[in-house]
């Protein structure tokens, strides 16, 4: 972590070459080029990182033009019978960004809003981090246009089996295979796995990854991320000469992520001061019992209410002061409008996108390090990676093997980001996306064009 963290490129980043020209300013919701449909402020951050590394790469227009275009995307609109008897009309997505490096995967997100250029932003980024830590996957996402919290669980599976039905023909165990993601767990995999081979008429338990065990899914999946997360936490305190149980953090989200985050942070010893979820957040400056507040969660569903904490503002607590924070909620929450008043000197992204490239500019010249996304939160994709290995070989791993193979794979890759950037002189977010889009580059001038 010595090398100084550098801030390259600028705002507005270019859409890809022989599009529209770069625009200052924030996207705009009617502002969509034509032939660009999947264009949206999270596609545009998107853009922005990608032409910061591919300068930096000296990348040539038509291999940039080739890798920041979703390939392949199926938008499906489905009717589904509600409890009430309502007949209720959802929006589906699945997104594949690209498919030179094999078959493609990425997870499937439930929010309310959810849209067409928020899946093809997740779907360019699952490419790189899939390239980073070198695995044989293009990237892809998807997912449905509902609020998950408001639906019944009858409800969740009909909608869950209609949009999987929807998106057969683009989805198969070699073609594209889903995963969870927000809103989504392993119960929807379950009900994605049985109606696609319904529909084949035998079982295909590699066409989904984050499967209960039960049905072929791997152990380790579920707490996979938030683990990687904190195995990257280490590499980076091995670097900066930290003790874990010296260190204090605040991590935002309390989900699949955020809560193991907090959960393995806690049993190391580490002080975590604040956790939040959509509804608010929680602080107890003498470092909060996670364990206690996984049971209430478990029980209450959300953590207001804890009563060993007092209840803080969401925004108000990312900017405690900490050694860590770990955003593991959604995406743009640390963004020129609160960047410089963050209090932490690190960031380890456990969710994807939460940092604006405007903020990553500030917080550059701040001199607070930022982990990125694609490094920090590859432990659920290399995990789903393992899953779907051991469903096409049919043979199960230990929890010890899965274990100690994301370890090996996670720091293997810390290592190389922070190789790359030392050798190019960039920040850590660059010199992840530098060193994944060369490979992918690579591959595509291998594969060079079709007819
Ligand atoms: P989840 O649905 O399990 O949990 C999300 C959590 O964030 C919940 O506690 C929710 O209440 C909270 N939240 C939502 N909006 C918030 C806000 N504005 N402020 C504070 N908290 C808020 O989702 P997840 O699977 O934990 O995913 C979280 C992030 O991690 C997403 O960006 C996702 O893409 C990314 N991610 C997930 C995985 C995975 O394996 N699940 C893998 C890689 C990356």
């Amino acid at each position: 972590m010595s090398a100084p963290i550098q801030s390259h490129g600028g705002e507005p980043a270019p859409p890809a070459p022989g599009h529209a020209a770069a625009r200052p300013g924030e996207f705009q919701r009617d502002d969509v080029p034509l032939g660009e449909e999947w264009h949206s402020a999270l596609y545009a951050m998107a853009c922005r990182q990608f032409a910061r590394a591919a300068d930096v790469l000296a990348l040539e227009d038509e291999v940039r033009t080739r890798l920041l275009e979703p390939r392949r995307s199926l938008v499906c609109n489905f009717p589904v019978r509600m409890d009430s008897g309502e007949v209720v009309n959802y929006t589906g997505y699945r997104v594949q960004h690209t498919l030179t490096m094999g078959p493609t995967k990425g997870g499937l997100r439930f929010a309310p809003d959810l849209g067409f250029g928020e899946c093809a932003a997740l779907a360019m980024w699952m490419t790189w981090k899939c390239s980073l830590v070198n695995l044989p996957f293009g990237g892809a996402k998807g997912g449905v246009r509902c609020d998950p919290y408001a639906l019944s669980p009858g409800e969740m599976e009909r909608i869950t089996r209609r949009y999987a039905a929807e998106i057969l023909p683009v989805i198969g165990p070699d073609v594209d295979i889903p995963a969870p993601d927000m809103g989504t767990g392993e119960r929807e995999m379950a009900w994605f796995y049985d109606t696609y081979s319904q529909s084949v008429g035998n079982a295909v338990p590699a066409v989904v990854t984050g499967k209960p065990v039960a049905l072929g899914g791997t152990v380790g999946r579920q707490s996979a991320t938030g683990l990687g997360v904190v195995f990257t936490i280490e590499s980076a305190f091995e670097e900066l000469d930290w003790a874990l149980p010296e260190r204090s953090f605040v991590v935002q989200g309390f989900g699949n992520v955020g809560s193991v985050v907090a959960q393995e942070l806690h049993a190391r010893g580490g002080k975590v001061l604040a956790v939040s979820d959509i509804r608010g957040a929680i602080t107890n400056p003498h470092g909060l019992d996670i364990p206690a507040v996984t049971r209430w969660v478990a029980e209450h569903q959300y953590l207001e209410g804890y009563p060993e904490a007092e209840p803080i503002d969401g925004g108000a607590m990312l900017e405690l002061e900490c050694d860590v924070l770990v955003p593991a909620a959604r995406e743009e929450q640390i963004t020129h409008q609160n960047a410089d008043r963050l209090r932490c000197r690190l960031i380890v992204e456990g969710a994807n996108g939460p940092t604006t490239p405007a903020a990553d500019r500030i917080l550059a010249e701040r001199g607070i390090v930022v982990v990125p996304d694609i490094l920090a939160n590859a432990g659920g994709v290399i995990v789903s990676y393992f899953e779907w290995v051991q469903s096409h070989q049919k043979y199960s791993w230990e929890a010890l093997e899965v274990r100690e193979r994301l370890r090996t794979q996670m720091r293997a890759a810390f290592g190389r980001v922070r190789a790359t950037a030392d050798e190019l002189g960039v920040d850590h977010r660059t010199a992840a996306l530098a060193s994944a889009i060369q490979h992918v580059s690579e591959a595509a001038k291998l594969r060079a064009i079709y007819p």
